[in-house]
């Protein structure tokens, strides 16, 4: 089977394209020959080095695939059977999905949702059940559309992209933010209404500031988070799922404690089956089809490692599908 296979020596990481015996495959239940994989943030991470994400070489990169179920133990699953996975550490610590076959735990898996299909569900990803774990977030915390705007940061990538298009379905009102003017018609299409540049955002905030977002879903972190929960109204949600723009965060309890908001953390990697498989269906039900073509662009494995490049780099939009057969 081929797969790319990440090696790391002094310290630098490399990524190429080769084949690997399917002896080597780690210990599992179910064997899967993998159809369609995806690149996300973190993949991009772990395929070029630029963060530490990979500690065990040589690593099989990829967070989430789909394909069919190839040989199986675990008898929920069986030989023919249409499966995805995202998450569990797979890709990170565990051989992942870019590659035409992998083996992994039972637990790890979902039934392919009823609805999907493999490319349609890597279109989705990890980024799309995230971005949809926040959508969900925003509703149980009691924000409904009328309510005011919905704020979602790093619109033009995966999650950002999601969250715009489900928010939009469900009828919410949404200011997208972006980094890039080029990115401005694309996320009118997903069904933005406002759009703000990263400066209005990414900038020191007061502890509390001009009430304007009902809810927010931010992949930024760090100063932009600190601004958007200055700016939430009172009872607002903050479902923050990322770090594109650091890690840190730099708060204070104004917010919480005057405003009665509540920041939501979203981690899409150990989210429970029965909450995985409920994020899944509400995905089905609410993306629009439109979103399936506007959203996804297609590479092959070969074109994995420079696409992971320019991900970081800013300079794609929208979901990475990876077509591994
Ligand atoms: P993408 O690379 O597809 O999108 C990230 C977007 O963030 C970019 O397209 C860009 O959008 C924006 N961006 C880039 N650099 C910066 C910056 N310095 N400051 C602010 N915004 C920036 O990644 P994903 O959508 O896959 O992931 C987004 C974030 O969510 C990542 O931090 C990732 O680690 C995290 N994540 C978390 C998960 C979880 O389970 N918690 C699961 C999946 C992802 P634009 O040009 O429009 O501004």
């Amino acid at each position: 089977m081929q797969a790319l296979v990440l090696e790391q020596s002094e310290g630098r990481t490399t990524a190429i394209v080769r084949p690997l015996s399917p002896d080597a495959l780690p210990a599992g239940e179910v064997t899967v020959d993998i159809d369609w994989s995806s690149l996300n943030y973190k993949d991009a991470l772990a395929i070029t080095g630029k963060g530490k994400i990979v500690r065990k070489f040589p690593m099989v990169p990829g967070i989430d695939f789909a394909g069919r179920v190839h040989h199986s133990e675990d008898p929920r699953f069986h030989t023919g059977q249409d499966v995805l996975l995202t998450g569990w550490g797979v890709g990170e610590n565990h051989w992942g999905g870019l590659a035409e076959q992998a083996r992994v735990k039972g637990d790890w898996l979902v039934p392919m949702p009823e609805g999907l299909d493999g490319r349609k569900a890597m279109i989705v990803g990890t980024a799309g059940l995230t971005a949809m774990l926040c959508v969900m977030a925003i509703e149980e915390g009691g924000v409904l559309p009328g309510q005011g705007d919905i704020l979602v940061t790093g619109a033009s990538g995966g999650v950002g992209s999601t969250a715009v298009a489900l928010l939009s379905a469900l009828g919410y009102r949404v200011t997208a933010v972006s980094g890039r003017a080029s990115t401005h018609d694309y996320l009118r299409q997903l069904g933005a209404t406002e759009i703000l540049s990263r400066a209005d955002v990414d900038k020191e905030t007061r502890p509390l500031e001009k009430q304007r977002w009902a809810g927010a879903v931010d992949t930024a972190g760090d100063r932009t988070l600190a601004s958007i929960l200055a700016q939430t109204n009172y009872g607002g949600v903050v479902a923050a799922c990322g770090l594109a723009g650091g890690f840190g965060l730099n708060t204070t309890v104004m917010p919480f404690i005057l405003r009665n908001i509540r920041l939501q953390g979203i981690d899409s990697v150990n989210t429970p089956f029965a909450r995985r498989t409920d994020a899944w269906r509400r995905v089905v039900k609410t993306l629009p089809a439109a979103f399936y073509q506007q959203a996804a662009r297609e590479i092959t494995l070969h074109e994995a490692a420079e696409s992971a490049a320019k991900l970081l780099n800013n300079g794609l939009t929208g979901r990475t599908l990876v077509k591994i057969r």
